[in-house]
């Protein structure tokens, strides 16, 4: 994204999937307010960071909206971006609507199309303020319709999940904590806390002590089941799973359990594979111990595409 140039973003909705012209408020001339009216057709409002809107104004002020020329409105909306703390009774004086993003965007729980564009405009480098309207396509084309009009308007088509993946890929998504040395039935490990930045639950990587000498240690990834792992359950295969894993990996000095936690209001599922986060979570955690390259134990698809994206071999 450009600074003038809009985006066409495909969220995905609760009910199937819609698309928005996103531009950056900062460059809201009115020649571009009347571009993205007359191209996406749909209603028009500004998405905001919590860092710069004032949430309690941005409610009082979009029950009053009121009307002003496109040049005012582009004005009002441009001062607007270049503010760091925005009053939304200006906003109101534009007639423009406020929706302010939850505090995580889009990796947050349940994002919507502000998070969705804010996170966009950030990504881009351009502030924290997005012009957002919504694109209605009346002749019933649907997705052919948004191809025909991102061609025909030379428009980047951007996607809900390719901004979910960028600051998967990038971000930090743990916070390191202590180290400590940890005896265990099978010999010594090396236990490093980490505190997920998402739902604040403790993760837990082990590993030998000549695991950083080793050219391409084994790493095996286990998400914590209370009934399996603590009260040994038969009922599951965790906690035989766990044992064999620290004992490879205490037991030959070399390689990496990671233990993922959930939190007890938020337990973690239990599929065949992880998800995207859990998967880009674990990638973290390797990439932040400054191992560079691994031999996963289980060859999940999502968790290789993952330790790649952050530049580890595996
Ligand atoms: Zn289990």
């Amino acid at each position: 994204m450009r600074a003038a140039n809009p985006v066409i973003l495909d969220v995905p909705e609760e009910a199937g999937s819609a698309a928005f012209l996103v531009c950056w408020a900062g460059h809201g001339n009115a020649e571009l307010l009347g571009y993205t009216a007359r191209v996406a057709g749909g209603p028009s409002f500004l998405a905001a960071s919590p860092a710069t809107a004032q949430a309690t104004t941005v409610a009082a002020a979009n029950h009053t909206p009121v009307a002003c020329t496109l040049a005012e409105r582009a004005e009002i909306i441009t001062s607007l971006a270049g503010r760091p703390g925005f009053d939304a009774g200006t906003a109101r004086r534009a007639g423009i609507p406020v929706v302010v993003a939850a505090t995580q965007g889009v990796l947050g729980a349940a994002p919507g199309i502000a998070e969705f564009a804010v996170d966009l405009v950030q990504a881009a480098g351009l502030g924290q303020l997005a012009l957002v309207t919504e694109i209605v396509l009346d002749d019933g084309t649907g997705p052919h319709g948004l191809d025909g009009l991102a061609t025909q308007r030379a428009l980047v088509r951007v996607s809900g999940q390719e901004i979910i993946a960028e600051r998967l890929r990038t971000e930090a998504l743990a916070v390191r904590g202590p180290e400590v040395v940890l005896p265990t039935d099978h010999g010594l490990v090396l236990a490093t806390g980490y505190r997920d930045t998402h739902s604040g639950a403790e993760h837990l990587v082990l590993r030998g002590p000549a695991t950083e000498r080793s050219a391409r240690p084994v790493l095996h990834v286990h998400r914590e089941c209370p009934t399996g792992d603590v009260f040994s359950s038969l009922s599951c295969s965790c906690r035989s799973e766990l044992d064999t894993a620290l004992a490879d990996v205490a037991g030959s000095g070399s390689g990496i359990v990671v233990y993922l936690r959930g939190k007890p209001d938020r337990p973690l599922h239990h599929g065949p594979h992880l998800d995207d986060r859990q998967a880009h979570l674990v990638a973290f955690m390797i990439q932040d111990l400054s191992l560079h390259r691994v031999h996963l134990h289980h060859g999940d698809p999502r968790q290789r595409d993952a330790l790649r994206g952050r530049g580890i071999g595996c």
